[in-house]
């Protein structure tokens, strides 16, 4: 029985899904005025883990994602680069899809735009104000908060409480400072489209209600992104959502943790964030994946160079079981025989710990287990036949490459390259010479690096390169 937390309620709950054998689920996307980081990659890449066990068991699963292609960030951006708003989010979703694709993230079965359904989100604004859920002010329009009455009910928060609270925007057209912004009219120089109440452009929340109940319908099964979605995002969405259909909007609720640095959110507006695309040049996408993995998708997960590398040595047994199974299965002496190992119990546990809300933590303790028990039969002769490695295979195969994918299935050596390794072993040798005052060293590694156009870059969580 898979069962999930669902923070609509506060607690796991048994998985059903409306229609019987399938899913509808609608991911949050990224805001596209830049490269994403790794805190929205652990996003990313724990709902592409998710998907991938929903489908393990069977389901169909009808995946979306948006993507939010205007915005007052975007806007923003085309200033600061002097282009046009469509040109900074056209190329900010292409740098979006290959940096999704090298992390083995699987394509969502489409990735709609706001900019492409300014006519379904004006209709739903329209339903809105025609229910008198949402007013008009001179061309701005706001959804009245006070008219729904279970406001507050995904992020517990009672509207008292929220309405005393100093983060609300103000705006003095507001009838209450919770109301927030459907449609925002345009300014001078801004992106807009037409409306009934003039020249504007959608808020950020109804792009995600009008689009999910377009392509899902107006009750689907799952909804997921970061907590920080959780208020107001999401909230505003089921107010928006359940006002205009007069359903019930999403039946579970999946809410990721940070990732952090230091103990604070990596985040674009702090600043202390790295792109997935800095990352990756590092470190293989199956050791970021892996990383993650590791950890329960709910809680806090704090980000560090030593934490990758040894999420890195870990992988590699993992990988070099598969690369060893895989030289095996090539193997024309082995014999025909019928195996004695048990793959049934790691199929159960594994089953097990993610039907228990998606525990990847102990699916990957699992692999572990399972890499200790395969190992020692292909030490043993007597044991290593061409059934177990056919089985072997098997299930890393559907555990490790198609749930998780974190193994290289081209057999490259996985993790650095020689060259890789021999670079970090300077970057260790010239940690020690500073922390011996080695000065002259220390420098001295990081001038010949730079010659032979190695760039070291230093910050609190340790050193990387770049190549120049
Ligand atoms: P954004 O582009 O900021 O709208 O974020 C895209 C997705 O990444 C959303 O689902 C966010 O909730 C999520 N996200 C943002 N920052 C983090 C973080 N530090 N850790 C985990 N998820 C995050
Ligand atoms: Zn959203």
């Amino acid at each position: 029985m898979l069962t999930i937390y669902n923070t609509l309620n506060k607690r796991k709950e048994e998985f059903k899904p409306i229609k019987e054998g399938e899913i509808k689920m609608y991911v949050c996307g990224p805001t596209v005025y830049d490269y994403f980081h790794i805190g929205n990659a652990r996003t990313f890449i724990m709902s592409d883990i998710i998907r991938k066990y929903l489908e393990y068991k069977g389901y169909k699963v009808t995946y979306l994602m948006n993507l939010t292609d205007i915005d007052d960030k975007i806007i923003k951006k085309s200033i600061e680069e002097k282009k046009d708003a469509r040109v900074v989010a056209e190329n900010y979703i292409n740098a979006f899809f290959e940096d999704i694709e090298k992390l083995k993230v699987k394509k969502a079965d489409d990735y709609p735009k706001a900019t492409a359904h300014i006519d379904d989100i004006v209709a739903m604004i329209k339903k809105l104000v025609d229910k008198g859920a949402a007013y008009n002010v001179d061309g701005n329009v706001f959804y009245d908060v006070s008219k729904f009455n279970e406001y507050g009910k995904l992020s517990g928060k009672k509207i008292d409480e929220l309405e005393s609270g100093a983060r609300i925007e103000i705006n003095e057209a507001k009838k209450n400072p919770l109301d927030f912004s459907l449609w925002k009219k345009a300014k001078e120089g801004e992106p807009f489209w037409d409306s009934p109440w003039g020249k504007g452009r959608p808020g950020w929340h109804i792009e995600c209600s009008a689009m999910s109940c377009k392509h899902l319908g107006e009750t689907f099964d799952i909804h997921a992104g970061g907590n920080d979605l959780i208020f107001p995002h999401h909230e505003n969405e089921i107010a928006q959502s359940e006002a205009a259909t007069g359903k019930h909007f999403v039946n579970y609720w999946i809410h990721f943790g940070f990732l952090n640095i230091d103990n604070q959110k990596m985040s674009k507006s702090l600043g202390n964030f790295f792109t997935a695309r800095d990352v990756l040049k590092t470190y293989p996408a199956e050791v970021l994946r892996f990383f993650f993995a590791q950890t329960y998708y709910r809680g806090p997960l704090n980000y560090s160079i030593d934490l990758l590398n040894s999420a890195q040595k870990g992988l590699e047994k993992i990988q070099n079981l598969y690369e060893r199974l895989v030289q095996e299965s090539k193997n024309a002496s082995l014999t025909d025989a019928e195996t004695d190992f048990d793959f049934k119990p790691f199929y159960a546990e594994f089953e097990r710990a993610m039907d228990d809300d998606f525990n990847t933590a102990q699916g990957i303790a699992l692999l572990f287990d399972f890499s200790r028990e395969a190992n020692k039969y292909l030490s043993d002769s007597s044991k290593l036949n061409k059934k177990f490695v056919e089985g072997a295979l098997q299930f890393l195969n559907k555990v490790a490459v198609n749930v998780f994918s974190i193994i290289n299935t081209e057999g490259k050596q996985m993790g650095n390259s020689i060259e890789d390794e021999l670079i970090n072993l300077l970057i260790s040798i010239r940690l020690d010479a500073k922390k011996n005052k080695n000065f002259a060293l220390s420098d001295k590694i990081r001038d010949d690096l730079k010659e032979l156009g190695i760039i070291l870059q230093d910050s609190k969580e340790g050193t990387t390169y770049k190549r120049a």
